[in-house]
């Protein structure tokens, strides 16, 4: 079977890493099943990735991390996910966070060496936390309930949060509430050891269950004013970091290709005299999936190539960094619906790892950017 990777491994440093990646892949699907029936992030999974240095990946080299680029970031997460797509987007969210404060400047410069020092010396990992159960997803604008008041030289935070990702493992949240002072969205950098702090279980989803997408509970956490790390004001550029999810949805998708064309080749029915695989139906089902992951894909490593290459042009590339998550995670859907139709009734059953993959590329959806607001951008920028 031909690999899908090769076409986009260009350079030394790719093969490196997708050798690195290869290994890491291997070993985050046997524990796959196990993670997705307790719905808890793995801490074997998570000792890999820190004793393999892949939670580094993103960090500048002058902290000791591999300073790799999104082309780069995604060729590892889209293999990473081939073995697990929970683990995959959990750690998308790690390290796109990590480059986009490297690269973006968004922290006073010493907050930000402080953390990265932490991250490279401990480890340590960080997300973003700002879903909320009456804002819904944060990509519509709205205004976080969660609340910041000034007292003193501290802040006091109360609020509530769902999807975040990790939570029970996180070393560090970048929560987002309303700073009341300043009559604005703030997100804090708050220590998961915080007094006030706490960790909901109440993760039990259709897919992505290894994500232990929890609920994040603050009671009056007290930060000092420096954990105001940012405003919302700052944070207006596109955002490169975010094709970690359509990597994650596309792997999830080639494994889905992957096992039901090894289940065409080897099945035969006393009916054929031949696999599965010589007959036109199947042949056509595995054309499609192959057509679908060529063309979403090359349109997310070219727009990943021209973000990496063209840094000045990067304020241009919100709407094509935006249709990149559809294309994708639409393509994704698909390929897993044909291999559930290639392999039939058995596609269904928990011995086998299709029903996961139908259940994990659910989730795509409701990750940001929606799909809705990608086409009304696009037909905003038509018009206008
Ligand atoms: C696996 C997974 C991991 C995640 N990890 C994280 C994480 O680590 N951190 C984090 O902060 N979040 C995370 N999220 C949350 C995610 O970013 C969304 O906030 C969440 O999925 C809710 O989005 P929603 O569209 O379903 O909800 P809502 O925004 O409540 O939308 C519900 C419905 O209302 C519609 N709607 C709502 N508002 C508008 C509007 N203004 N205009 C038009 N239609 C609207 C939507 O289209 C949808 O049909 C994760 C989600 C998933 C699935």
């Amino acid at each position: 079977m031909s690999d899908l990777f090769s076409p986009f491994i260009k350079t030394d440093q790719h093969k490196e890493l997708y050798q690195l990646v290869k290994e890491l892949s291997g070993r985050v699907k046997k524990r796959a099943k196990e993670t997705d029936q307790q719905a808890a992030f793995s801490e074997d999974n998570l000792r890999d990735l820190k004793e393999t240095d892949y939670v580094t990946l993103t960090l500048p080299k002058t902290y000791g991390g591999r300073e790799i680029s999104i082309y780069e970031l995604l060729l590892v997460q889209e293999k990473l996910a081939e073995g697990d797509g929970s683990t995959a987007l959990s750690m998308g969210w790690h390290l796109g966070v990590v480059k986009e404060l490297a690269e973006d400047d968004l922290w006073d410069e010493s907050v930000f060496d402080r953390f990265a020092k932490e991250l490279s010396q401990e480890k340590k990992i960080v997300n973003r936390i700002a879903s909320e159960p009456a804002t819904g997803s944060p990509s519509r604008g709205g205004i976080p309930e969660t609340r910041a008041v000034r007292e003193g030289d501290s802040y006091i935070i109360n609020g509530h949060k769902n999807f975040a990702t990790m939570a029970s493992v996180l070393d560090y949240y970048i929560v987002t509430a309303y700073v009341e002072d300043k009559e604005e969205i703030g997100s804090f950098l708050i220590p998961s050891t915080a007094s006030g702090i706490k960790v909901e279980r109440t993760w039990d989803t259709l897919g992505m269950r290894g994500t232990a997408s929890d609920d994040l509970l603050l009671e009056d956490v007290r930060v000092d004013l420096d954990h105001l790390v940012e405003m919302k004001q700052q944070s207006k550029k596109p955002k490169g970091w975010l094709l970690h999810i359509p990597a994650c949805y596309l792997g999830i998708a080639i494994a889905a290709r992957n096992d039901a064309i090894d289940f065409a080749k080897s099945y035969q029915p006393n009916s054929l005299n031949t696999p599965i695989s010589e007959v036109p139906h199947i042949q056509q089902k595995i054309g499609e999936m192959d057509f679908e992951l060529l063309r979403a894909r090359q349109f997310m490593y070219a727009v990943a190539e021209k973000w990496d290459q063209y840094p000045e042009k990067r304020m241009e590339l919100g709407t094509e960094l935006a249709a990149v998550k559809v294309a994708a995670t639409n393509a994704a859907s698909k390929v897993v619906d044909l291999a559930m139709r290639i392999v039939g009734g058995r596609g269904l059953s928990k011995h086998f790892d299709f029903e996961r993959y139908y259940r994990d590329v659910r989730a795509g959806l409701h990750n940001p950017p929606m799909e809705d607001a990608v086409i009304q951008m696009l037909a905003r920028k038509a018009i206008d």
